[in-house]
């Protein structure tokens, strides 16, 4: 069985452009609109030498009703057919829909990563320790836009399979 990564959090953290760059093409729409990446969208990516499904999870829009769409028809599948989840969150804010995934993450806390996109500036390594909180064994900051922290989270993905 192929291995399923998949990239989980609100709209607009990031979770696109992590997926672009870690397949390393444009695949996944990114916009600054949040929700504009609307369904699963799986491709096949190579971590390691390993053949993995990694899953951009869009199918959010703002509204808390689709929120809640996402969570009861496509998160809850998603997250119990993957193997392992990049939990994304941003280092600019902290929203109540971060809060409401969270609570709904709890019982995939073994097979979760949290990412903290966004710290475009490696000095800004300190932005990560409010995130701590959440009690996550697993917690890395990365800049998906520019590239930083990708290896250290391949290194751990690829641990976790
Ligand atoms: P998604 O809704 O979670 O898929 O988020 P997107 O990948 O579409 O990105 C949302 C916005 O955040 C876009 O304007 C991106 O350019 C921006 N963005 C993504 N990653 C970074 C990053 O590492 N640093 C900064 N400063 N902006 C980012
Ligand atoms: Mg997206």
């Amino acid at each position: 069985k192929i291995p399923v990564v998949s990239i989980i959090g609100r709209p607009n953290v990031g979770k696109s452009t992590l997926f672009n760059r870690l397949i390393g093409k444009r695949r996944a729409i990114t916009d600054p609109t949040p929700g504009v990446t609307r369904d699963l969208i799986p491709e096949r990516w190579l971590l390691g030498n390993h053949p993995v499904t990694l899953i951009d999870s869009g199918g959010v829009k703002v509204d808390r009703d689709s929120m809640d769409d996402l969570v009861a028809k496509k998160s809850l599948g998603l997250l119990a057919i993957s193997d392992a989840i990049v939990f994304m969150m941003d280092c600019t804010e902290v929203t109540a829909e971060d809060r409401e995934l969270l609570e709904y993450l709890r019982p995939y806390t073994d097979k979760i990563v949290l990412v903290v996109n966004k710290i475009d500036d490696p000095k800004r390594e300190d932005l990560l320790w409010e995130y701590y909180e959440y009690g996550y064994q697993r917690i890395l900051g990365i800049s998906a836009a520019h590239g930083l922290g990708i290896e250290e989270l391949e290194d751990t993905l690829l641990g976790m399979l």
